[in-house]
């Protein structure tokens, strides 16, 4: 894929994160139609003329990354303990069935120079979240992303999730959840700060 999350540019303490999809809304409409046609499902009715372009716009919403201004501050208190941000929502759709994967992400990292708006943690998630993908990369796109920006000394990010591709058919495993987790510096070169993150990560998904 040619396009890219925008990271961080040099010297700013707050940017915006974008990211350029085009989306075709009339050829997506007409595909849906057909799709939905070749399935068996009428899309003739009163109540299903507007189906295709609502399944459309729905897939085009859960497919688009939302953009948000990046916001950092200076650690001017040398703050040199994890931060870690529990239950973050995530939703996502599994790029080898199209269909949702569900779940929380915990994302914790330890500061460096700078430090981030909590609520940007959430933003990031959601951020990448939006997409095709698997798991096991969002994961790590995340994990990535927040090092970037931050220049922190190490970043957590584990995240559990629901695939209805195994819970809805297939398998049809009801109530099974994929962890996946990517650890980048100290939590990942330093055993009892990866013990901390991954304790507090464990906390947090009992609560
Ligand atoms: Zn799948």
């Amino acid at each position: 894929m040619s396009e890219a999350t925008q990271q961080r540019p040099q010297d700013l303490t707050r940017w915006r994160v974008e990211h350029h999809r085009q989306v075709d809304h009339v050829a997506a409409e007409r595909a849906a139609a057909d799709l939905l046609t070749a399935l068996g499902v009428d899309v003739d009715t009163e109540s299903t003329r507007k189906t295709p372009g609502r399944m459309a716009r729905g897939l085009a919403e859960l497919l688009t990354p939302t953009a948000f201004e990046m916001t950092t501050f200076p650690n001017d208190e040398g703050y040199d303990e994890l931060v870690v941000v529990h239950d973050i929502p995530v939703r996502s759709l599994c790029e080898h069935h199209v269909l949702p994967f569900v779940g929380v992400a915990h994302v914790g990292y330890l500061p460096g120079a700078r430090i981030i708006g909590l609520s940007k943690l959430a933003r990031t998630v959601d951020h990448h979240a939006r997409g095709a993908q698997t798991q096991e990369r969002l994961t790590q796109r995340v994990a990535h992303h927040l090092e970037q920006a931050l220049g922190a000394r190490g970043v957590g990010v584990v995240i559990e999730a629901e695939h209805t591709c195994m819970t809805l058919r297939g398998a049809r495993a009801p109530g099974t959840r994929t962890v996946t987790s990517a650890l980048l510096g100290r939590l990942r070169q330093d055993p009892a700060t990866r013990a901390e993150f991954l304790a507090l990560t464990r906390r947090g998904a009992r609560a």
